[in-house]
């Protein structure tokens, strides 16, 4: 598709129009090599590349983003004791005019790994409906070995306190002495630590190392982000 330079900016979330104009305006924006200096000039958002104070920006109709989510950081946009992951992506990923960037599914606070965020609710509803079963493989530390009855149970399932029906994990492997890697398919509240909880150990720290098919890239440390295809998911 085609769109002015300044309509352009302003759905990938650099400012107001106004803002928008304003870069162009200023010189301060770059398409292959050339300045730009009428925010109206067309640009062809397809394999589009925007040089934004010198900082490259490739054009995406949608957003998806893998962040290396640190501990101590909520993925709630409200955030209550914590700052929000949002807070750990740039600007423009906050303003984008296509919808509000969301988390898809939610690490506690004190959990680390793989977040994805988006503002494609299609996705969202795709990678979150129960019925979908995207495999989420999690790294867990507990407080106590982990113990062969133990882990049969959590094969086998468990029941937590909000619903009747057991929730299992088949794919569950004692990694280390206190150590355990887990897959899991849905996403209910808190669900490791109440499940581990369930079988009489406890969780001291939590890392989510796998959703879908993709882990986090070799070198994106904690606090990190990078762009994600929707078909490696
Ligand atoms: N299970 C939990 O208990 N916490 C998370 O953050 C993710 C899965």
């Amino acid at each position: 598709a085609a769109l002015s330079v300044s309509q352009a900016l302003f759905s990938q979330g650099f400012g107001t129009r106004r803002d928008c104009d304003g870069l162009v305006l200023n010189g301060l924006v770059t398409v292959a090599g050339r300045v730009i200096d009428d925010p109206d000039e067309p640009v062809e958002t397809d394999g589009l590349v925007l040089t934004v104070e010198g900082r490259d920006w490739p054009w995406h109709e949608k957003a998806l983003i893998l962040l290396h989510k640190p501990a101590g950081y909520e993925c709630s946009q409200k955030p209550k004791h914590w700052p929000s992951v949002m807070t750990l992506l740039p600007p423009p990923l906050r303003w984008r005019s296509g919808g509000d960037l969301q988390p898809v599914g939610r690490l506690d606070q004190d959990t680390t790994g793989l977040l994805l965020l988006t503002d494609d609710g299609a996705l969202i509803h795709r990678l979150t409906h129960p019925k979908k079963h995207v495999d989420k493989v999690y790294e867990v530390s507990c407080a106590r070995p982990v113990t062969e009855e133990q882990l049969a149970k959590l094969r086998a399932g468990v029941v937590l306190n909000d619903d009747p029906v057991p929730v299992r994990s088949e794919e569950c492997e004692i990694t280390g002495e206190l150590t355990l890697r887990m897959m899991l398919t849905e996403g209910k509240y808190h669900q490791v630590k109440r499940m581990i909880a369930a079988v009489g150990n406890h969780v001291e720290a939590l890392h989510r190392s796998r959703f879908g098919r993709l882990t986090i890239p070799d070198g994106l440390a904690p606090g990190q982000w990078c762009w994600v295809d929707p078909a490696a998911i």
